[in-house]
């Protein structure tokens, strides 16, 4: 069994959810599908919330594009037979988010607490939509909510993951042996002792993926993204760059610890501890060998 993750941009048009699609389906064994938010979703969900909390009623506009965007994709990518049914559900959380933003703008004086709970609660949205998109669009997948399993608690403030309790969760989610194909939402979680949403951090989706493909001993984690492979310094920023076609953990959470945004830090560490390997793919150049780390 493989855990499969795909950033904001892989999920992000109706191209490359083509390839997604292909990737998933062209696999041999069974795998568990982790996914981002369609690329600036996220943003738009916090740009919004701000705005909201400005008393602006801009964020109605913001929202109508994420909802048309969002319609688009079912249109391009999601079976006949399911279009109905996704779209329902992606009109529903759209719905969800009117309402929060909604609050917001006609409760200024919130407390504090409550207002970050609503903004946690509001940017979980965009994993549950593009979730569901995929697990419509691929035959046959099963779809899961990653809050039932990925498990936070307060520490001074901060969302910290509770790694044991996350873990048995997951054993419970996925009974041996996994078959098929699961669609779960990267990044967002669940406060183990409120139940309030919360999230795993900005670019937090790889960790997702990780804690999955430990708890489960995983053959492999792949992380498919928007670049080649892991270079040994941002191919976007430098023409220079060289793709490393292997590295060690170490090496890796060494360029990652130094800002190499292709890997979520904490993601590495899960996985390096049981040996399990992890692979940087290419969703718009599928067949290039990427980077192996273990
Ligand atoms: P995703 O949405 O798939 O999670 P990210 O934007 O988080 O993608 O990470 C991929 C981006 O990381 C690449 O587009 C690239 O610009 C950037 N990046 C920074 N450093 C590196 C590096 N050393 N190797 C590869 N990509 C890097
Ligand atoms: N959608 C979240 C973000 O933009 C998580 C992720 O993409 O990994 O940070
Ligand atoms: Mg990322």
């Amino acid at each position: 069994m493989k855990v499969l993750k795909f950033g904001g941009t892989s999920v992000g048009s109706i191209d490359s959810l083509r390839n997604v699609n292909n990737i998933v389906t062209g696999q041999s064994e069974p795998v568990i599908v982790v996914v981002s938010a369609l690329g600036g979703v996220t943003n738009q969900l916090i740009d919004m919330t701000a705005m909201a909390q400005d008393g602006s009623g801009d964020y109605e506009t913001v929202l109508a594009q994420v909802d048309q965007r969002h319609r688009d994709v079912i249109a391009g990518v999601v079976p006949q037979a399911m279009q109905e049914q996704c779209r329902a559900i992606v009109a529903q959380f759209i719905e969800n988010l009117h309402s929060f933003y909604g609050t917001l703008a006609l409760n200024r004086d919130l407390p504090e607490v409550e207002r970050h709970r609503l903004a946690d609660a509001i940017v979980c949205h965009g994993e549950v939509m593009s979730s569901a998109i995929v697990a419509c669009m691929i035959d046959g997948a099963v779809p899961h909510f990653s809050p039932n399993f990925i498990k936070t608690r307060e520490q001074a403030g901060n969302h910290v993951l509770d790694d044991e309790l996350t873990s048995r969760l997951i054993i419970d989610e996925w009974p041996n042996p996994v078959t098929g194909v699961h669609v779960a939402q990267g990044f967002i979680a669940d406060d183990a002792d409120e139940h309030f949403k919360t999230n795993l951090g900005r670019g937090g989706s790889d960790f997702t993926a990780a804690l999955i493909a430990a708890a489960l001993r995983a053959d492999c984690l792949e992380i498919w993204t928007d670049v080649d492979g892991f270079y040994d310094k941002d191919p976007r920023k430098h023409d220079d760059a060289r793709l490393l076609p292997q590295m060690t953990y170490t090496q890796a959470q060494q360029l990652c610890d130094a800002g190499a945004k292709v890997i979520y830090p904490p993601t590495l560490r899960p996985v390096a501890e049981l040996g399990i390997p992890v692979w940087v793919k290419n969703t718009f150049n599928p067949t290039a060998p990427g980077t192996r780390i273990g």
